[in-house]
Formats: C-alpha cells, sequence, structure tokens
C-alpha cells in the first residue's frame, strides 16, 4: 500500500526561531499515525533535523542540482542534502518551474540524482487556470509525468504530487471528484513507467488546511497532502497530520 505522508513545504519561510514549531510537533504528535515530513528553506535542513532528534518526522529539501557537486554557484545538490539530514526532496513544485523556468526534462534529471544520493523524489505536477478552462488538465497531467519521471522511479523512491496552479495560496480548491478524476488517473498513468505503480503515494496540495483535510483525504487515491502556508503553524499543520 502506498505510504501516508503529510508533507509541509516552508517554501520561503521561516528562521531558527521557526524550529520551536518542531518541537511542538514532536510533543502533540509523539508516535504520528502517518509519515510527517517537513521542507523548509535549504539553510534550516540541518538544524531542523537536529531539531527532530529521535522523533521519526523528517526533513526534505524543496529543490536540488541535478550534478552532485560542482561549479554551479548558488545550488544545492542532493548528495548534500542528504548529508544534511534529509530524506526527501520536492522536484519540479510550480514555483520552480515558473520562476525559474524547470521543464519536464530538468525535473527528471534532478529526480534521478536524488535517487542516486538516496532521497525520495516528491515530483509535483499540476494544470494552470487556463488549462483546467481548457479542458486540457488530464493532456497536461500525462505529459509532465511522462517528462519528469526518471527511470528507476519506484514507490519507494518516488510521490507524486498533484498541486493544481491555480489553487495554490488562493483558498480554492478543486472539488472532490476534479480531485479524483486526477488521481485516477496518475495511478494509471504510472502503470507501465513503475513496477509497483499500485504503491506509489499520490499527494494532494494546494490550499490544505485542517478544515477541508479530512474530505481530501478520503478521496480514493489520495494518500496524503503537500501543504504550504498551512504547514508554518505546529497548530494548523497537526489538525491535517490528525485528519490523515
Ligand atoms: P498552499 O498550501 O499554501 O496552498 O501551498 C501549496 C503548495 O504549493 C505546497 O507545495
Amino acid at each position: 500500500a502506498p505510504r501516508k505522508l503529510a508533507a509541509g513545504n516552508w517554501k520561503m519561510n521561516g528562521d531558527l526561531a521557526a524550529l520551536a514549531e518542531i518541537d511542538l510537533l514532536r510533543e502533540a504528535y509523539p508516535d504520528p499515525g502517518c509519515e510527517v515530513l517537513i521542507c523548509p528553506p535549504a539553510l534550516l535542513v540541518h538544524p531542523m533535523k537536529e531539531r527532530v532528534g529521535a522523533h521519526k518526522m523528517t526533513v526534505g529539501g524543496q529543490d536540488c542540482h541535478a550534478n552532485a557537486s560542482g561549479a554551479h554557484t548558488g545550488d544545492i545538490s542532493a548528495v548534500q542534502l542528504k548529508d544534511a539530514g534529509a530524506a526527501y526532496v520536492i522536484l519540479g513544485h510550480s514555483e520552480r518551474r515558473a520562476d525559474h523556468g524547470e521543464t519536464d526534462a530538468d525535473v527528471a534529471a534532478k529526480a534521478a540524482a536524488a535517487h542516486g544520493a538516496g532521497l525520495i523524489a516528491i515530483i509535483c505536477v499540476g494544470e494552470t487556470e487556463a488549462q483546467r478552462d481548457a479542458d486540457e488538465t488530464l493532456a497536461v497531467i500525462g505529459a509532465q509525468l511522462a517528462g519528469s519521471l526518471p527511470d528507476g522511479a519506484s514507490a519507494a523512491n518516488t510521490v507524486i504530487a498533484y498541486e493544481p496552479v491555480w489553487a495554490i495560496g488562493t483558498g480554492r480548491t478543486p472539488t472532490n471528484e476534479q480531485i479524483a478524476e486526477v488521481h485516477a488517473f496518475m495511478r494509471e498513468q504510472l502503470q507501465g513507467r513503475v513496477s509497483d505503480a499500485g504503491d506509489v503515494a499520490l499527494l494532494y496540495g494546494g490550499s490544505v488546511k485542517p478544515g477541508n483535510a479530512t474530505e481530501i483525504f478520503a478521496i480514493a487515491h489520495v494518500d496524503g497532502a503537500l501543504v504550504g502556508g498551512a504547514s508554518l503553524k505546529a497548530a494548523d499543520f497537526g489538525g491535517i497530520i490528525s485528519a490523515l
């Protein structure tokens, strides 16, 4: 069965003082019934991992370079994330695709590097509002999946996150039927590409809050969430962990 994963993406938010949220999560969820992951800015990966201590919560990056090391000023490699204590890395987030021009091929190369370094890659896909309005959603998701998954992807090393671009940070979410349609489609698309396609965790992301999490987690093929704003405070993220 797919892993159940509550994943927080802090994006470019948080500082050393914000690590106090980790203490609150450890205290409130000493033994959570799902995997709990937080992906802070890269600078905080190591101190956050130290703060997690013996708790089973994991820490991840938000991007990595496709190379292990070299002359790439400002970049961080998957090997370095692993060394700092990361277990996961988010790749191909729509903000990276938009702000840094990342293509599906870039994402596949980064995911291959993540796998090589022993990290689990969370590969993000999602349509824009214009693409949904033009009925292109499944075509867009299918192409992104086909192009962004590296050879050797498996349920052990890969998680897929469906994040409609128009639902990110907007308070708007797709209908349950729309989420169900995309998640069933992704599961089907993974067949043939991944040997254990039925076991790959499929996350939904985009305006997930404690108030809508229970409903979203009840949808078939939704194995967890990738959470932005509501992952910053333990009180909010805790509501999502409890719902899963
Ligand atoms: P929000 O939860 O803030 O909408 O962000 C979703 C997201 O982009 C997570 O990666």
